[in-house]
């Protein structure tokens, strides 16, 4: 078993949480330093090309494009960025649930589908940025900028921290396991079936769509806005919003990005509690569809062994670390404080 990383800034799974504080520790946010950056000349050019033709295909969607092909690449998105949070993320990189292998290989095919590495990559990117969050070790630590945060890490070379912390990182679980080896060891002959040839033909074929605008929309097109909105969870949340959890993080709570993200938001309560598979203190509700998929597994018994956070864990943190932001979600709420309580006016007060 590979050995622990160390000057770990953030919690990564339940059990770091043994500690008193959380397995963090008490150290401000730190600033990238100045290594100069590596540039990565395959993906200096590749990027900026997704984004042109990206861009074309958006408005093929708005212009020319049938709308059975519109409804499709809605729904390719929604299944890309399905398979990036509540698979690679929830319940690969995090644990935070069990499934069944039905329920893995749905994940797998719909994580495939939004061309973000192979979910062995995936996961060590994302367990990187949760232990040395917002450090050099951090792959698109967010003291780099918002251009680096949100896309420009993908066009230089790893900073040799990450090199040297990562050889240390615990990633048994996932290289051990023989679903994800084969993804990743055929990734490109999937990559380009699933999110190319796939997304090409079947329009052309099923309702007879032109194959540019096909290829232009459904693939390229769609595969763009899945990105962005996966990087702004590395970006934008890293940037603006409330800390109600911990203000020592740039990590921050974006109720806007959740519900275009399919519940990825809520930032500050993830780094706190990464181990929490609703990835946020609120559960099922369009804020949240990640949640909303998961549970309807966990009804149908595919997926199981969900980790959430009780109340009193939350509020204990939210008094000792948040920034004063966590609001009151009503009457009743654990939050509310005796005065208020006794302060209000109550109209025919009856309790049950
Ligand atoms: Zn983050
Ligand atoms: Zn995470």
């Amino acid at each position: 078993m590979a050995p622990e990383a160390t000057d770990a800034n953030g919690v990564l799974f339940e059990s770091d949480t043994a500690t008193p504080d959380l397995g963090l520790k008490k150290t401000s946010v730190q600033i990238a330093d100045d290594t100069p950056w590596a540039y990565d000349w395959q993906h200096v050019i590749q990027v900026p090309f997704l984004y042109v033709f990206g861009l074309y295909g958006g408005y093929l969607f708005l212009v020319a494009a049938k709308w059975q092909t519109g409804l499709f690449t809605c729904l390719l998105h929604l299944m890309g960025s399905l398979g990036v949070t509540a698979g690679a993320h929830r319940l690969w990189a995090h644990k935070a649930y069990k499934a069944n292998l039905p329920l893995k290989l749905i994940l797998l095919l719909f994580q495939t589908l939004s061309m973000q590495y192979s979910v062995i990559n995936w996961v060590r990117d994302h367990r990187m940025h949760h232990k040395y969050v917002d450090t050099d070790a951090d792959p698109h630590n967010a003291t780099r900028g918002l251009f680096f945060s949100h896309v420009g890490w993908l066009m230089v070379q790893k900073h040799p921290e990450y090199e040297r912390k990562s050889k240390l990182l615990a990633m048994n679980d996932i290289e051990g396991d023989p679903m994800l080896r084969f993804q990743q060891k055929y990734y490109i002959t999937l990559l380009l079936l699933v999110n190319f040839v796939l997304p090409t033909l079947i329009p052309v074929y099923m309702w007879n769509e032109s194959s540019i605008n096909a290829f232009f929309v459904a693939a390229v097109f769609r595969l763009l806005v899945t990105y962005n909105m996966t990087a702004l969870v590395n970006s934008a949340a890293h940037k603006w919003g409330h800390k109600p959890y911990d203000k020592n993080m740039l990590a921050s709570e974006n109720s806007l990005l959740s519900l275009a993200f399919v519940g990825e938001g809520f930032h500050n309560y993830h780094h706190t509690f990464p181990w929490d598979y609703k990835a946020a203190e609120l559960g099922s509700s369009i804020y949240n569809l990640s949640t909303m998929f998961i549970d309807f597994f966990a009804k149908i018994g595919w997926a199981y062994d969900m980790k959430t956070v009780s109340d009193e864990l939350i509020q204990k943190r939210v008094e000792r670390t948040g920034d004063g932001s966590h609001n009151l979600w009503g009457w009743g709420d654990k939050d509310q404080s005796k005065e208020e309580v006794d302060a209000a006016i109550r109209i025919h007060p009856k309790d049950d």
